[in-house]
């Protein structure tokens, strides 16, 4: 591909070698345009050949050459636009390919179904406040899936809150005004998540959703899936995980250095 790419630039519109050469001084819009567009078709593809590198662990580690998540999709999008602009949905090239199968996968089966993802990290990782993980590109946060009051699945309005969606507070009845968490849509996600991992040769090693919620979830038709094969967290996590749910992902990391 990134022989191609170059073709492309050293031949801007298969001009004849003389024609190529007077233009070469005073290249024609049109030309350039050409090779912006094929550039941008091919970025993605270019970009997506270099893996990123992790290096220690969610909790004390960095990244390099991680990869911005798309800020939506056909049934996704980003918690808020402007954290994505900051810089703060960074994560490994290995993650970023099984979160975007995990929703393509999702849209195919439900596609009236909306997801909204919250932080992952810093480009170059390291802390990342106020998380006490997501410092090496393996760790996203997931704001639930939500229905409204005319019982439509809709984004969780993030955007409008003050800490862009982590201080909604939901119910014991999993209720925040109009919207009401919509377990089969998060127990999907859940499931596609893993299917897209294994398939990645990579799994899921750390799953963190309030304990309280936890029946309704296995309640689901992939409960038993999910009882079965992720790795929930057990004990009672430092903030509430009502409002969204955490994700570790398992990619190998160099060691920190010394
Ligand atoms: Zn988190």
């Amino acid at each position: 591909m990134a022989r191609l790419l170059e073709w492309f630039i050293i031949h801007p519109a298969g001009q004849p070698p003389s024609r190529r050469s007077r233009l070469s001084s005073n290249v024609r819009p049109h030309l350039n345009l050409r090779v912006v567009f094929i550039a941008a078709f091919l970025a993605p593809t270019i970009a997506a050949a270099a893996e990123s590198q992790c290096y220690g662990s969610v909790s004390n580690g960095r990244i390099e050459g991680s990869v911005k998540l798309p800020v939506s999709g056909a049934n996704f999008s980003a918690y808020s636009a402007l954290a994505a602009t900051a810089g703060r949905t960074h994560v490994h090239s290995k993650v970023a390919a099984i979160v975007e199968a995990s929703y393509k996968a999702l849209a195919a089966a439900h596609p009236d179904t909306r997801y909204v993802y919250g932080e992952t990290g810093w480009p170059s990782g390291g802390r990342f406040r106020p998380h006490r993980t997501h410092q090496n590109g393996l760790s996203i946060d997931f704001f639930v899936p939500v229905r409204d009051a005319r019982g439509q699945s809709v984004p969780l309005p993030t955007n409008l809150s003050a800490k862009l969606g982590y201080d909604v507070e939901f119910t014991q009845e999993a209720k925040y005004g109009e919207y009401t968490i919509d377990f089969d849509a998060l127990s999907e996600h859940l499931y596609q998540l893993d299917v897209a991992a294994r398939a990645a040769g990579s799994g899921l090693t750390l799953v963190i959703f309030d304990t309280q919620y936890l029946p309704r979830l296995f309640a689901t038709q992939r409960g038993a899936y999910l009882k079965e094969h992720l790795p929930f967290m057990k004990g009672k996590p430092w903030v509430r995980h009502d409002e969204h749910y955490h994700v570790d992902f398992a990619v190998p990391c160099k060691p920190n250095a010394a």
